[in-house]
This record gives C-alpha cells, structure tokens and sequence, in this order.
C-alpha cells in the first residue's frame, strides 16, 4: 500500500510500503478519506524544534473494514467507519483499535466522517457547559467554528454572533444558524456586541481562530465574569494585550483542548452520534479534495484559504460513499 510521509517543511514522499499488521484487538482499514487538520499545518511549514521527522501524520480517517483481529466483537469487513488514530491516516491502509471506530450511518459520506475534529467541538461544547439563552460570539467561524456553530445552536442560546474576517464564511455561518455575522475588517465588533448586550458583552467569547488577535478580541467582547473560552489551536507564544484587563474583567478562562484519551473517545462517540443523526451538516463544509499525490496541495490550500474554502480533505478515490 501506500502512504504520504512527512520528511520536513513541504517534504513529501508518497512510499510503497507493506500492509500494516492486524493486532488481535484490531481492524485494517481501507482508508477512503483523511482531513487535513489545522494542527498539522505549523509541522508542515516549519521544522519543529522536539518532533522527529520524518513523520507520519493524518488522524482525521474514515474508511471501510477490510480485516478484523480475532478478539474484535461488533465490526465487519466492509464496515464504512470513522476513527481516531494516532496519526499515519495519509494511507491506503491503517490498522487501528476496535473501540476507536464508529460505524457512519448511510447516506454520510467518507469525508464528512471526521470523528476527531468533531470529538474536538464536542467536548469543547461541554466543557463550556452553555446555559439556557447565553449570548455566544465564535471569533473565527473556518470548519471548527462551524461544527461549534451547529453544536452550540442545539443549546437555545439567546443568539450566537459569527466574527470572521471572511464574508464568504460569514454567509456559510449564516445559512447554518448563526443570528449575526460581523466582519471585523468592515464592522466594528466590539461595538455591534455591545448593542447587542445592552453594553455588557457576550456570556461565551469562543477563541476559534488561533491566533493572536482573535484571542485578543475574543477577549474584548466577553462580558464581565463571563467564559473567555480558549479552543483555537496556537503552537506557540502569543501576547495578551492587557492581562490587567482580563484580570479586572474577571473571564471564566477555559481551555478547550484535551489530551486523556478516554475524553477524546467520549467526545468521538458522542459526536459521531450526532453526525449520523443529521443534528450536524458536514456537507457544505468539506470544500477541497485531494488524492495522495497530491498531498502538498491540500496543505497549501489549508495554509492559504483560496475563495470558499472551508476544509482539504485527502480522497484515494474519485468515490465518496
Ligand atoms: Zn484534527
């Protein structure tokens, strides 16, 4: 089989290697889509000072059983199922753990079967524990803000606010329930929120963007004591612009990221339930497809976000069902 390995910044090879073994508690897959995740583009661009290269990333997988280990109860060769796995999911073939996967309903495709990045919202989505008719801003509203979007609406939340510096995103967000959208490079946010809020600010600031000044204006449209929640994802340094005012400000600050396994497998069932139910709409969201040969140009469109682009997936075939 084949697989697309990570030699350094914008170093790939595509390399014949053999079919990965089947452990007793484990499947092989025959992988029909993997999502270029955001967290994997910093590893792509730069050397990263501790990982080792070369290196085999992709978790975001979906695909159909083709062999099962003899202790695995529940699952079938031709099984369509999504996963989690710890990397090398730019593959034809990955063998994974049986309690990682989850069966996709008939009708989700492959590449809108992305259990991680949906096991991300969902625990993100908890961890905020919204109340009734909270007023939430997502600053940042590219593929993660938009499943968040979904999730939270769920809630009856008093409204949500969509910030994004991209209108074609904002009208995505609006046609997926957001109740306002603002462009921060035409409109002042701070000051529409306000109206909003009768000058107090939103009770949830979702950070989506992960960078620097959505941080930062995430903070600045938080009401007082109000959850500042941290899910974008920043692999590295970041400067606050006032810690004095979030101080003063009193923010519930929030961390919306999770390592422990067992949170990332709840939130992977939890979610995929909700995919396979139609509460959320991968659809309009899976933008750009590409084959493994293609590898790097799925990453720069990641990078670089020509018009519409939502989310790259790797497809290793034209078929998506
Ligand atoms: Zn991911």
């Amino acid at each position: 089989m084949r697989h697309a390995v990570l030699y350094g910044p914008h170093d790939w090879k595509i390399e014949e290697v053999k079919t990965p073994s089947v452990g007793d508690d484990e499947v092989l897959l025959r992988i029909k889509a993997c999502g270029v995740c955001h967290s994997e583009i910093h590893q792509w661009e730069v050397k990263v000072n501790g990982l080792d290269y070369p290196r085999y990333i992709g978790h975001e997988i979906a695909g159909n059983v083709i062999e099962i280990g003899k202790d695995v109860n529940g699952f079938q060769p031709g099984d369509r199922v999504a996963v989690w796995a710890d990397g090398k999911g730019y593959a034809e073939e990955i063998s994974v753990k049986a309690n990682r996967l989850h069966k996709i309903s008939t009708g989700i495709s492959f590449t809108e079967a992305m259990a991680e990045p949906i096991a991300c919202t969902t625990n993100a989505v908890m961890k905020s524990d919204i109340q009734l008719q909270d007023t939430i801003a997502l600053v940042g509203t590219g593929f993660m803000g938009l499943i968040l979007l979904q999730q939270l609406k769920l809630l009856s939340p008093k409204f949500i606010v969509a910030i994004d510096v991209r209108s074609e995103i904002l009208d995505v967000a609006k046609q997926l329930g957001a109740d306002f959208i603002i462009n921060p490079q035409k409109e002042n946010p701070k000051k529409l929120i306000n109206e909003l809020t009768e000058e107090k600010g939103v009770d949830i600031s979702f950070e989506v963007g992960g960078n620097e000044s959505t941080l930062n204006l995430a903070a600045d449209i938080c009401r007082m004591e109000g959850k500042l929640v941290m899910f974008g994802y920043h692999p590295g340094p970041r400067s606050i612009k006032d810690l004095g005012y979030w101080n003063w400000m009193a923010f519930n600050i929030i961390n919306a990221h999770f390592r422990n396994l067992e949170t990332i497998l709840n939130g992977t069932r939890i979610g995929m339930e909700m995919l396979n139910s139609g509460k959320i709409n991968m659809r309009p969201l899976i933008t750009h497809k590409y084959r493994l040969d293609n590898i790097e140009d799925a990453f720069m469109a990641a990078k670089s976000k020509p018009a519409g682009f939502i989310k790259s997936v790797i497809v290793m075939s034209n078929i998506d069902t």
